[in-house]
């Protein structure tokens, strides 16, 4: 028994390097490196690391995987904190970051192409000289990665203007499970061409094929930013203030809220009053600046917040959405320097029913001995619950379980879901069920293994994320 599995795995090692050469790792410190995501998943060694270099290179190593059946994730920047990056027992993982080129900026179509492993950031650098951004701007962009972001439908900081991932990508190149290279949508600014498969290749976490390359959508950038940060005692004043803003037609770029507990863990300079904390981003042209942030500050003053200042100055602006940027890993840090775990949870619930829900939440957390801290995604409704918890102690993991599932249940009460931005990966399996039976649409997860057996016969695809 034990000789034939090491002839069978002999004969994979084979296998793998015809098609790679000295791109794929046997080594165990290699495999332990992509073993493990950000989320707080038991990891799980692969049993081979591959680095592609070419879509010709991962057709390839596709088709041999498929005939063998073994599981293959692909992988970015390994940020998901749902564990939708951890291989399953057997697989192998496929790194993307020997495709990190950009190889084309169309400034006058309006869109670039971009490898899987381009950076966030670094695109945003490349565009900067163009006077353009692309728009999907997650707290991770200084590493996640394209191809990690469109199959995560990535939201982030400017969502509340934006919006999620799915809107910015117009097409993409995507290897199937069998090695069939694909090109999906195109590089139009409109296209109605029967079913839409790009955006069903954006936000499946790697169960529907491997991303190649994407053609991603760009805009002109605004001419200058401002931002508000504000203090509030209660959050419904938070909340009156953003539907003023709104309803003023500010152009809102950023509106994030941060509570007191959270709060601990932004640079010093930010932690401020009892309550909360927002932060509101305006985007103007470079005339109509002054005069937006004039009228939005008189709109803050009139909210009743316990403090309030205004900025226009670029560093000041970047200051805050880094300190924002940094709040999940500071917490993780401080949370390990305790000798605990973090637990994310990331919900969302209709603008309109924020407050309400937030105030569920705390009372519900508010129960939890070891403690929680909640900041998140104000504009579009998307809270973040970090819970810590002692993972390792069955009366913590227990508990720190029942508040995410109680924390899904606000949401979907408020007429929202168990995932606004991280997707299901494995941990929400079981949410995404429950949330599609309270909605009586159960039929879905059956539509949705319809589609993955329709691109994956065999099953080979970051098995077991989604659903099993
Ligand atoms: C500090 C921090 C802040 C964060 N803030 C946000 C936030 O504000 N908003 C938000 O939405 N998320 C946020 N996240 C979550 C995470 O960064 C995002 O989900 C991001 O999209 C993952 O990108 P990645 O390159 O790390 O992908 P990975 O974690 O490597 O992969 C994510 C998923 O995509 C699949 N995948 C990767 N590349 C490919 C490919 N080429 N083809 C097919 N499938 C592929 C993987 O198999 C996996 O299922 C944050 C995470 C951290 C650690």
């Amino acid at each position: 028994m034990q000789m034939q599995v090491h002839e069978e795995m002999d004969s994979i090692k084979k296998g793998l390097q015809g098609i790679l050469g000295k791109n794929v790792s046997f080594s165990i410190a290699m495999e332990e490196r992509y073993s493990a995501d950000k989320s707080y998943m038991k990891p799980q060694v692969p049993i081979a690391v591959a680095f592609p270099s070419s879509t010709s290179q991962v057709s390839r190593l596709l088709r041999f995987c498929n005939r063998h059946r073994i599981g293959v994730t692909a992988r970015g920047a390994g940020t998901s904190l749902t564990g939708a990056s951890i291989p399953s027992k057997g697989a192998i993982v496929v790194s993307m970051e020997k495709m990190g080129r950009v190889l084309e900026i169309n400034i006058e179509d309006q869109y670039v192409v971009a490898q899987p492993a381009v950076v966030l950031d670094d695109l945003n650098h490349r565009l900067e000289k163009h006077g353009y951004f692309y728009p999907p701007d997650p707290g991770s962009s200084m590493v996640s990665t394209v191809g990690g972001t469109l199959s995560t439908n990535a939201g982030g900081l400017r969502g509340v203007m934006f919006g999620s991932t799915r809107r910015w990508v117009l097409g993409a190149q995507a290897v199937l499970a069998d090695g069939t290279v694909i090109e999906t949508g195109s590089r139009t600014l409109k296209l109605s061409r029967g079913y839409d498969l790009t955006s069903l290749l954006v936000g499946s976490e790697g169960t529907l094929a491997v991303i190649t390359k994407a053609v991603l959508r760009i805009e002109p950038q605004h001419g200058r930013m401002g931002s508000i940060v504000a203090y509030y005692d209660r959050m419904e004043s938070a909340c009156g203030m953003l539907r003023s803003l709104r309803n003023a037609g500010m152009p809102i770029i950023t509106a994030e809220f941060i509570d007191r507990r959270s709060m601990k863990y932004m640079d010093r300079k930010y932690r401020g009053q009892p309550g909360y904390m927002v932060i509101i981003g305006i985007a103007s042209y470079s005339a109509s600046l002054a005069h937006d942030m004039r009228l939005a500050a008189s709109i803050v003053r009139k909210s009743g917040p316990e403090s309030f200042y205004a900025t226009t100055s670029k560093a000041r602006v970047r200051g805050e959405l880094g300190s924002r940027k940094r709040l999940f890993d500071a917490m993780a840090a401080r949370c390990r320097e305790s000798g605990l775990d973090m637990v994310i949870g990331d919900v969302i619930v209709p603008p309109s029913r924020l407050c309400a829900a937030v105030r569920e939440v705390e009372k519900m957390a508010g129960r939890y001995g070891p403690g929680a801290a909640m900041f998140g995604h104000m504009g579009e409704g998307n809270i973040h619950l970090n819970i810590f918890a002692d993972l390792g102690n069955r009366k913590h993991a227990a508990l720190a379980n029942r508040l995410l599932n109680s924390l899904g249940e606000i949401a979907v009460r408020h007429a929202g879901s168990i995932s606004a931005e991280h997707g299901i990966g494995l941990e929400k399996k079981k949410l995404l069920r429950e949330e599609l039976d309270a909605i009586h649409s159960s039929k879905e997860i059956e539509l949705m293994k319809g589609i993955k057996k329709a691109f994956d016969p065999k099953g080979i695809l970051n098995p077991g994320k989604i659903f099993d």
